[in-house]
């Protein structure tokens, strides 16, 4: 970062709209270095008070199913409703394979023009916990831009959904038609996950099957447990190219909205989501710390090999380390 403003001077430029200054304090919050986190730190105290207000949407799917496809054409039909959306992608896998799955061709070209429509790809993470704090922040942030509508985009794999999940108000999974679940690599998990289910790409031949996939879920969804907060995740079709079904996505994100705050689960679900929060960067800092002890690593190289050999307890291992 070439210069570097007060906190304030960041916070107001974010109130007000700032683009750049908004992009800067990301760059803040992505740093490692001790005094832009410091810095981060003190700008997000300050617009705290004006976050909060935007609908958190999280948006997975194995790669291929269409994701951005989908944020290009749902983005650009929520903006045309007078939204303003920021898109914030997580991928976990840019760090393990050295290449991005979503850096590598040019996405969603129409909406990064878009003046109503801000996107923000989270660097390579060097762990999964930190790639969700980061995207947290950066919510933050973006809500304190003005935009009303965040849309979290993950890789469907690995973890990164339950992270996802852990900091959104509406979960949407999309899906294939025709594609088995061990394909797309999708777990049951995954899918209990969802408050809605989304098939892409039903149009032209694709329709009929789509239609099908649409029943199969349907029937499937209904074998899991009712979620207690009287919503039924309900399946879709649509396309993306055609724009047939985007806007129902919207309609059931809304719906979905309006129930939760009525009957009060996504102000719970949002406090859970603190608490959750709290406590795995509580757990993320007691473990640098602990890292962080001058001659660890020597203490831990001979203190395994005994643990290996069998000389000595794990449980007194343990002990011993964190004396
Ligand atoms: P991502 O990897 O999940 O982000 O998927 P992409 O959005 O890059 O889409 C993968 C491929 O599917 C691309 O070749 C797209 O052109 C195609 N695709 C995406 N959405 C649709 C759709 O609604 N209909 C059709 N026919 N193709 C689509």
């Amino acid at each position: 970062m070439r210069h570097r403003f007060a906190p304030d001077h960041y916070a107001n430029a974010i109130l007000a709209g700032d683009r750049l200054l908004l992009s800067q304090a990301i760059t803040l919050i992505e740093s490692r270095r001790a005094d832009d986190q410091l810095l981060a730190q003190q700008v997000l105290e300050r617009i705290l008070p004006e976050t909060g207000k935007s609908i958190r949407i999280g948006i997975t799917g194995v790669p291929g199913v269409g994701k951005s496809t989908f944020i290009e054409s749902f983005g650009t039909y929520l903006t045309s409703l007078g939204h303003r959306l920021a898109v914030l992608t997580v991928d976990p896998t840019s760090q393990r394979s050295g290449g991005s799955l979503l850096g590598d061709k040019t996405r969603m070209e129409t909406l990064s023009m878009n003046p109503a429509a801000y996107i923000r790809p989270s660097p390579a993470g060097d762990s999964l916990g930190g790639v969700g704090h980061r995207t947290r922040e950066t919510m933050l942030l973006c809500e304190a831009a003005g935009f009303d509508i965040i849309l979290v985009e993950t890789v469907g794999v690995g973890q990164s959904e339950t992270v996802v999940h852990g900091m959104v108000d509406f979960f949407l999974l999309l899906m294939l038609a025709g594609a088995g679940d061990e394909l797309q690599g999708m777990k049951r998990g995954i899918m209990e996950l969802a408050d809605a289910l989304t098939i892409t790409k039903a149009d032209g031949d694709n329709q009929l099957h789509a239609k099908l996939a649409r029943l199969e879920y349907q029937n499937a969804l209904h074998l899991f447990p009712p979620t207690g907060m009287g919503w039924f995740p309900p399946v879709l079709t649509c396309s993306a190219t055609t724009g047939i079904g985007i806007a129902d996505v919207w309609v059931t994100i809304h719906e979905h909205q309006q129930l939760t705050t009525k009957n009060g689960y996504r102000a719970r679900r949002r406090q859970e989501q603190q608490l959750t929060w709290f406590r795995s960067l509580l757990r993320q800092r007691l473990e640098s710390r602990f890292y962080e002890q001058p001659g660890i690593y020597d203490n831990l190289i001979v203190i395994e090999e005994q643990v290996q050999a069998g000389a000595i307890l794990p449980t007194l291992a343990v002990d011993m380390l964190l004396r």
